[in-house]
């Protein structure tokens, strides 16, 4: 057993290795034996390796480097994608993070392409980026609610599949977590939002309406993983019923990924005995 996964999360979690998104169990919690309180221990002891290997990234593209990474959240209304910027980005140093969320387009956004706005969003060199929602809801809402034909979401997939491969090839390495909560959670949670005058401002009136699609939803999201969950750009489906599981998950697949990247501190670009020396002569 490693830190409390049986399994790593990578493939405990990797949206092939679960099955159909329709029986899965959002309570559950794949790959990891412990509990909520080792759960949390561990979250706080892999956090701390996120923020040395975030710091590395960073370095590194203040040296010149152009790689970063791109965590992509999803998951339906309450699935906790706030709670994931909070928690895992919240142990991260702000200056290193790029934080985006994709709400319903604007009218000059409907103007342009669907990866338009995503392209202008993109982390920059060194950085790591959250997208809140992405350009996948191009092929989620506007697929259940036919906002555009099908002959042009059906297309969607492939353009997708061709965006990210180009953004790897550049140096991104790509992440995409799927937040899955189940319908009478999601009840439970818009219920609070109601009961609580703190949590009105996160209540949209749209999200009872949004039930009623629920199925519809499932099948758009299993051909999301079934079309574009890559080896180079992987999807990887996280159970959310289980707040503190879920934050734990994308902690761990983030610090994965980044261990990956193998960085080394960049060299000095200077010379540092002659530095030493010069600054002990000074006064
Ligand atoms: P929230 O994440 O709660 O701020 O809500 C954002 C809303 O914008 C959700 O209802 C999304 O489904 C919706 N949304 C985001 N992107 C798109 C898109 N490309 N087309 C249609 N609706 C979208
Ligand atoms: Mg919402």
């Amino acid at each position: 057993m490693r830190n409390g996964w049986s399994i790593p999360a990578a493939g405990a979690l990797r949206a092939g290795a679960v099955g159909p998104i329709a029986s899965f169990d959002p309570g559950s919690t794949p790959g990891f034996d412990g509990d909520k309180i080792s759960g949390a221990e561990l979250l706080v002891k892999r956090g701390e390796e996120l923020a040395g290997l975030q710091e590395l990234l960073y370095a590194n593209g203040r040296a010149g480097d152009h790689r970063s990474v791109l965590l992509v959240l999803q998951g339906m209304d309450t699935a906790g994608k706030g709670g994931i910027v909070r928690h895992v980005g919240g142990l991260l140093d702000p200056q290193g993070l790029s934080i985006k969320g994709f709400g319903k387009p604007t009218p000059e956004e409907l103007q342009h392409d669907f990866l338009w706005r995503i392209n202008k969003a993109l982390p920059p060199a060194g950085r790591i980026g959250i997208f809140d929602r992405s350009h996948y809801e191009d092929v989620l809402p506007v697929r259940v609610h036919n906002l555009v034909p099908k002959s042009e979401w059906e297309k969607r997939y492939d353009l997708i599949n061709q965006f990210e491969s180009e953004l790897v090839a550049n140096g991104t390495t790509i992440i995409k977590c799927c937040l899955v909560v189940s319908k009478d959670e999601q009840k439970a949670r818009l219920a609070e939002r109601l009961d609580r005058p703190d949590k009105y401002w996160k209540f949209n009136p749209g999200d009872i309406d949004e039930r009623a699609h629920w199925d519809a939803y499932l099948e758009a999201y299993q051909d999301v993983f079934d079309l574009t969950d890559k080896d180079s750009a992987p999807w990887f489906v996280i159970p959310a019923n289980r707040k503190w599981f879920a934050r734990l998950a994308v902690c761990e697949l983030l610090t994965t990924a980044l261990a990956g990247l193998d960085l080394d501190w960049p060299k000095a670009d200077f010379d540092v005995e002659a530095e030493k020396k010069r600054l002990a002569a000074s006064d």
